[in-house]
Parts: C-alpha cells; sequence; structure tokens
C-alpha cells in the first residue's frame, strides 16, 4: 500500500463526506494505492453515522470510534499504531488542509529522502490574534530549543515514513511536537513544504484558550523526556550540587565571619540575623531535595521495562 491517511476528528460532520470524496478524487488519479483512517475522537455530533455511511461506498476508509474525548494526540497515536502504507499522512478534518498536497508530499517522502515533512501554513487563514501570532512565538521558541529548523511544528498537515509513526510515542499534547519525537527517535531528515491553508468552512476550532497552558508545559516534558529519562540523576544531581555548594559557601562565610568576629571582641552579633543563614540553610534543604529527586528518578527508570529499548535502523542477518 502506497499511503495512509489519517484523519483525527471531534465533532467534524459537516466536513467529512467532501474531505472523503476529495481525497478519493486525488488518489485515483495518482492511482495511489491507499487507506482513510478516521479516528473519531468521540464526537457528540453525527461524524461516526457519517463515517459508516461513507465507508459503505469507499472500503478504502476505516473508522474507529474512542467511547469518550481523548484528545488529538490520542486518535493520532491510535491511527499510527494501525497504519500500513510506506508513507503516512496526517491531516485535519476540517478541510483546512487540502487533500491535493498529499502527492507532493508523498513524493519528497519517496524520492526526496525524508523521513518528515511538515506542511508549513505560510498563508495562515485563521484569527490572528488568537491563532497566528501565538503561534508564531512557540514557534521562534521550539526552533531554538529544539533545533529543529521548521516553520509550523504544529501543522495538522504531515507526511512520513512508515518506520517514523511506528517508533515515536504521541500522548498529552504533544502532537504539536511531533518533529521533536521524530528527531529524539533518531529521524534527522525533517522538511518542510509551503502548504495551502483554507478558512475553517464549517464548525468551530476544537483548541480553546487552555492550549496556552497545555503547549508550553508539554514542550517542557518533551524536552525533559527526551533528553533526561534514561538519566535523571544527571539532571537533578547537578542542579542538587549546585544548590549545594552555595550553601556551603554561605554557611563557610558565616563561620568565618563569627570567628573573625569572636577574635575582635564582639559577642552579641547573632549568625541568625545575617541573610547568609538564610541562604545556607534554604540551599542545603534544596539541595538534598534535588538530590534525593535524581536518586529516585534513577530507582524508577532502572526498573522500568522499557528502559534498553532502543531504535534499530538496520541489520545484517
Ligand atoms: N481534534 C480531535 N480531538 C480533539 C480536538 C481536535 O481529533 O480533542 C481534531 C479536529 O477535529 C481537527 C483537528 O484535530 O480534525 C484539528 O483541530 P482544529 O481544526 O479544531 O484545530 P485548529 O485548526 O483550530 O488549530
Ligand atoms: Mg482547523
Amino acid at each position: 500500500m502506497d499511503i495512509s491517511i489519517v484523519i483525527p476528528l471531534y465533532n467534524e460532520e459537516e466536513s467529512l463526506p467532501e474531505l472523503a470524496d476529495w481525497i478519493r478524487e486525488v488518489m485515483n488519479n495518482h492511482n495511489f494505492s491507499y487507506e482513510i483512517i478516521m479516528i473519531d475522537d468521540g464526537s457528540k455530533d453525527r461524524s461516526w453515522q457519517v463515517i459508516q455511511e461513507l465507508q459503505r461506498s469507499n472500503s478504502n476508509i476505516k473508522g474507529i470510534k474512542f467511547r469518550r474525548n481523548y484528545g488529538k494526540s490520542a486518535a493520532l497515536y491510535t491511527g499510527f499504531d494501525l497504519v500500513k502504507g510506506d508513507v503516512v499522512i496526517t491531516m485535519d478534518a476540517d478541510l483546512q488542509d487540502s487533500p491535493d498536497e498529499i502527492p507532493g508530499l508523498y513524493k519528497m517522502i519517496q524520492e526526496n529522502g525524508y523521513d518528515l515533512v511538515s506542511g508549513w501554513k505560510k498563508k495562515r487563514k485563521d484569527p490572528v490574534l488568537t491563532k497566528n501570532l501565538p503561534s508564531k512565538f512557540y514557534n521562534w521558541t521550539a526552533r531554538i530549543i529544539t533545533g529543529i529548523k521548521i516553520h509550523d511544528m504544529n501543522c495538522g498537515l504531515k507526511a512520513y515514513r512508515k518506520n517514523v509513526v511506528k517508533s515515536i510515542e504521541v500522548y498529552g499534547e504533544m502532537h504539536r511536537y511531533i518533529p521533536v519525537l521524530a528527531k529524539w527517535a533518531g529521524y534527522n531528515n525533517i522538511g518542510e513544504k509551503v502548504v495551502e491553508h483554507s478558512e475553517r468552512k464549517y464548525g468551530v476550532t476544537k483548541f480553546g484558550v487552555e492550549r496556552f497552558i497545555r503547549g508550553p508545559l508539554d514542550l517542557l516534558s518533551v524536552i525533559f523526556i527526551s533528553r533526561f529519562v534514561k538519566r535523571p540523576m544527571h539532571f537533578f544531581g547537578v542542579l542538587g550540587i549546585i544548590m549545594i555548594i552555595v550553601g556551603l559557601a554561605a554557611a563557610i562565610y558565616l563561620g568565618v565571619e563569627k570567628i573573625i568576629q569572636l577574635k575582635a571582641g564582639i559577642v552579641g552579633n547573632l549568625i541568625t540575623n545575617s541573610p547568609y543563614f538564610y541562604i545556607a540553610l534554604t540551599s542545603m534543604i534544596i539541595g538534598a531535595q534535588f538530590f534525593l529527586a535524581g536518586f529516585l528518578g534513577e530507582l524508577i527508570s532502572r526498573s522500568s521495562t522499557d528502559r534498553n529499548k532502543y531504535q534499530i535502523d538496520e541489520k545484517t542477518f
């Protein structure tokens, strides 16, 4: 099979028929063998009935229905688990992403050797203040932190080589950072392609203000997990050592000062009156706690079942 198209959807009943027809037309024009995996993420409208109806007239469509709304990442994860095509395309169900882009994306994976190609909504048709500007800022931050030079990390329209989606684990709100996950799974050939973007035709956006909180937190988790999950002590240990050195320095300063004062005959000056006393106290306690967190982290990662799971690229046997 050439292409698997994974479509996560939540309350998108109006868009689905148009989307399915459009995809079928593009696939037939290019003679691709394909499957469309539609994941109904617990919709409350008629989306599931619509999927079932569509499937009757197009056997390439496969539907999955979640019992409740788990989120876009969960839907993608479930879809990725099932895909059979050599190239996997993800796209939103709301007709903002155009199926006409699929052949171009397919070509970049199959002929130009990319592992992952992310769409870039260069002319984005979303509300400027609530979507476009915050997203520019996000992408700028993510580019700096992750070193992946793409402009539109969270574009719903992406293409992957099949191995890529089989070796990453998307959860929480991490669909925003799939290129980061792919990079840390060892896929370095990440590209982007400018894609058409349209206004939402039906329905409303499914991501409200909560994405401003969850997005950055998940970026932190992504970074932390990919860098330190197998060696928590390297993170907490360093912090612990820094805090303890600061505390010790403050304590030594206090001691030396006291001795000098005693030699000079000054007696009434309590060390608890000095700010250094509190600096010493708090940094040592916090330092010890960082250390403890590091140790606990080490113990947990030692007993985790996938502690020695590595991505093997090729074998000669
Ligand atoms: N979506 C989903 N589960 C959710 C939220 C969204 O499957 O909990 C789907 C949604 O139906 C759409 C895609 O994710 O197909 C992108 O959502 P949306 O268009 O609302 O995001 P926006 O384009 O506004 O960023
Ligand atoms: Mg949308």
